[in-house]
């Protein structure tokens, strides 16, 4: 600040060391409020474009403001102001910084540097809030995932992961198998029972099928009454026999409304060498079909 007094007598020769820092700002401003000269960093925060066009600096001195800085006197050499500085275009673009303000002659001399505490502050702010950020991006992830009814995967997270699991075998040769999985007569349920108590079987089935089946394999409703299992280095025996205690324990089950037996039919096919994902699943839908034909609550394997 000494490097100022002494530098405002020569015009704005002293902003020289200071014109291209965007750090720190510095602005000549003559009285009646014009901006005569300034640096890189005043014009950055004003947002001035074209500094060769006559601006009104004072409106840019939020707080304190012009007309408190023109009404403030000081001993000779010494700052009329020094504290925070307020200084922006606007309230929303407007910064606090810590400077000074000397006069030289009727004009204001400002040399003010980006308050580095605000800095901070802001800076733990934007990391809270990339934090909350990132909590609620993995929530929406999760939910554009899930099924809302049963909680299990939906049919967008069961492509996803059969893509990867598909490139993951080709590289791999490991075994993969999906079981198609649809509960039968299941527009009965709702005719006699109502729709609520519908909602509350598919609950139920979700439930059992989540409960009979290994952490690493996916359980996701396919959708309405339909479920596919995606199995992970398992073959067709394994499949079938997971389906088979899958059905058992459909078929022993007894929602509390239903009067009548509950059961489900069950497709399997295993992944076989020029399998596409598309006919993959398309063959566990065969034998779903095939089990419906054989008289429903039942397995049907596809081999070929
Ligand atoms: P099948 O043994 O041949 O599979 O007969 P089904 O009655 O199970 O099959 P169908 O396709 O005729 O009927 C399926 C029913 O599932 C019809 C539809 O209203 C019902 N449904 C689909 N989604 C939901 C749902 O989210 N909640 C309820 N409660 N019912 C649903
Ligand atoms: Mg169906
Ligand atoms: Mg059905």
């Amino acid at each position: 600040m000494t490097f100022v007094r002494e530098a405002a007598a020569c015009s704005t020769t002293w902003l020289f060391p200071f014109r291209h820092l965007v750090s720190v700002v510095a602005a000549f401003v003559s009285e009646d409020g014009w901006l005569i000269d300034s640096n890189d960093g005043f014009q950055r925060l004003c947002d001035i474009g074209d500094a060769s066009q006559a601006h009104r600096a004072a409106d840019y001195f939020i707080l304190p403001t012009f007309k408190q800085l023109t009404a403030a006197r000081s001993e000779a050499g010494w700052a009329i102001y020094q504290g925070v500085i307020n200084i922006g275009k606007d309230e929303n673009s407007c910064r606090s910084l810590i400077g000074k303000v000397h006069r030289d002659g009727s004009n204001l001399i400002l040399v003010a540097e980006f308050d580095v505490v605000e800095m901070e502050m802001l800076n733990t702010q934007l990391v809270r809030l990339n934090e909350q950020l990132a909590v609620v991006q993995r929530h929406l992830r999760t939910l554009t995932l899930t099924d809302p009814l049963t909680g299990l995967a939906n049919r967008r997270h069961f492509e996803e992961f059969l893509q990867k699991e598909y490139l993951r075998i080709q590289r791999s040769g490991s075994d993969l198998s999906v079981i198609m999985i649809d509960i039968d007569h299941f527009k009965r349920v709702n005719d006699l029972y109502g729709h609520a108590q519908g909602d509350e079987v598919l609950r139920h089935v979700a439930h059992l099928l989540s409960k009979g089946t290994r952490k690493i394999d996916l359980v996701a409703r396919f959708g309405g009454e339909e479920f596919v299992l995606l199995l992970p280095d398992t073959n067709i025996e394994g499949a079938v026999t997971c389906a088979e205690s899958l059905r058992k324990s459909v078929r022993e089950s007894q929602p509390a409304a239903l009067l009548d037996p509950l059961s489900a039919s069950f497709g399997v096919a295993q992944y076989l060498t020029g399998d596409t994902t598309d006919s993959l699943l398309k063959r566990a839908d065969e034998a779903l079909y095939t089990a419906k034909n054989n008289g429903r609550d039942c397995v049907e394997a596809c081999v070929s």
